[in-house]
């Protein structure tokens, strides 16, 4: 039988556990739990969907009402999903040093993003969001703090573990911390329904807030009230903030933490890019963390043992992470041997001329002359571009008037609009005789021709076009000192 999901929000949870083949001793079954397969591509979308509905069936947060929360990027990703499908806006505080794919996915889904300095860390971000909270009466989601949070995960994550493993034993249970709410969720129900599952918690080896066993300073809310005395920025984004939060915090209390793991960086981006490569499995640091873990427990274990680590979140969120720092964008050496390896299509070699097209050519129309002398000579926009809808350079010249605040007509010839009769392709003959130039775009300030792409770019870097501009009586934004050059996509700069 197959699925069919209500919404997107029925597809969250039920992640798959996937053996780790390669990675480990080869009689170790390690195992990891793919968090990547929620639908915003990590364990977040867990915590958003039980914070967001328990909040609504307590009455603590109503219909239409603005949703805030301070996060590191999945949750706020998680929560964008899931206030996009139920119609609640939502703000986001983070901090500026996160890593910017977060913050745009965050805002493709309609959220709004409140950046907090880098130098206030986790807790200004947190404090922003409660002083936005209170001032705006926007309901605060609190994941530090929130049973919400732990509740989703015992409800949800703890039980496909103990079905997954229903018929065999789990020796240990390996995840990190950030809220604490995974760790808290599902250790509780380990402990009851599977007491022999060790639970292993990792932590950066650089800031190791569990390891220094110093208590965390926290307020009467569960807040805490100062950044932990251990904490150093590290490199794994969503585990360790900058203090022991309330959740993470009971589950120590609780004594369901059997073990404290220090994990290295190096040692993170390592085996996150080895499960990659040597796996397929795609993802994050704090996943390639997690494994490290599970990994160095495998080293010391008895043959037969059965590891599971919990790997948060997808890797595609990374690329301006250090995660990426080795991946090139342009070819390699290798790449450049392969290229070369065959006769066509190089860089190195011109390829060879394209056998000319076949068909007549086009002409131009009475219609297409009278289109162009009208756009020339109209007065009320002085500033037209002849140019293709899609066309790099065409977007480029629409970024620099956009930046500029200049006001601009732009004829796509092969849009939609100039297809029928093939009117498109008659402009383009009559501006090819008016012009004697056969490139698109052509641009024209008050029915004078200034040239393409390259020729407008060049008069913008020497005042010529912001003269034509001023005389021709189009008001911009003379403040704008942009090289134009840098609007060109990398592909079209110059190769070396
Ligand atoms: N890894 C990543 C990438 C995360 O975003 C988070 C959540 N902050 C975690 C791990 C830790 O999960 P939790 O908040 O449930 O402790």
């Amino acid at each position: 039988m197959g699925t069919r999901y209500n919404n997107i929000l029925e597809t969250v949870g039920r992640t798959p556990v996937v053996r780790i083949n390669k990675l480990g001793p080869v009689d170790i079954e390690l195992y990891a739990k793919l968090e990547a397969f929620n639908p915003m591509g990590s364990v977040k979308d867990r915590l958003a969907l039980g914070v967001i509905e328990d909040a609504e069936r307590r009455g603590a947060l109503k219909p239409g009402q603005t949703v805030i929360e301070a996060t590191s990027g999945n949750t706020g990703i998680g929560l964008a999903m899931v206030c996009a499908q139920k119609g609640y806006p939502l703000v986001v505080t983070m901090a500026e040093n996160f890593s910017v794919e977060r913050r745009r996915m965050m805002r493709f889904l309609g959220a709004r993003v409140v950046l907090t300095p880098a130098s206030d860390k986790g807790s200004g971000m947190l404090a922003k969001a409660v002083e936005l909270a209170e001032t705006h009466g926007w309901f605060l989601c609190r994941q530090f703090e929130n049973e919400a949070n732990a509740e989703i995960h015992s409800r949800t994550t703890a039980i496909e573990i103990l079905d997954d493993f229903a018929d065999t034993r789990l020796d240990y249970w390996v995840t990190g911390f950030g809220t604490g709410g995974t760790l808290k969720g599902v250790s509780r129900v380990l402990r009851e329904k599977s007491p022999d599952t060790k639970i292993v918690v990792c932590e950066p080896d650089n800031s190791p807030l569990l390891g220094s066993q110093q208590p965390q300073a926290r307020a009467a809310t569960g807040m805490p009230s100062a950044s932990h005395p251990a904490f150093r920025p590290h490199l794994m984004q969503g585990w360790t903030p900058d203090f022991i939060s309330k959740l993470t915090e009971d589950a120590a209390d609780a004594n369901l933490i059997d073990e404290i793991r220090p994990i290295a960086g190096s040692d993170a981006l390592k085996v996150s890019q080895d499960l990659a490569r040597l796996e397929g499995i795609f993802c994050g640091i704090t996943a390639g963390a997690t494994l490290a873990g599970g990994l160095q427990l495998a080293q010391s274990s008895p043959p037969g043992t059965k590891i599971l680590c919990m790997l948060p979140d997808t890797g595609e969120r990374y690329l301006s992470t250090p995660l990426f720092a080795d991946i090139e964008t342009e070819m390699t050496k290798e790449e450049i041997e392969i290229s070369r390896s065959t006769p066509g299509y190089r860089f190195d070699k011109p390829s060879a001329p394209a056998p000319a097209p076949k068909n007549a050519p086009v002409k131009t129309t009475p219609q297409a002359e009278q289109f162009l002398a009208d756009a020339l000579k109209d007065q009320n926009n002085p500033v037209v571009m002849f140019a293709l809808e899609w066309c790099e350079f065409c977007w480029s010249l629409r970024k620099l008037f956009g930046r500029c605040t200049i006001p601009y007509r732009s004829v796509d010839l092969d849009s939609a609009q100039y297809q029928q009769d093939n009117l498109g392709g008659s402009i383009r003959a009559a501006l090819n005789a008016h012009t004697g130039c056969v490139t698109i775009p052509q641009i024209f300030v008050a029915g004078e021709f200034v040239g393409g792409c390259t020729e407008v770019f060049d008069e913008f870097k020497n005042g010529r076009f912001q003269q034509r501009l001023k005389d021709a009586g189009v008001k911009f934004d003379t403040e704008s000192s942009i090289d134009p050059y840098t609007l060109l996509p990398t592909w079209l700069h110059p190769r070396k």
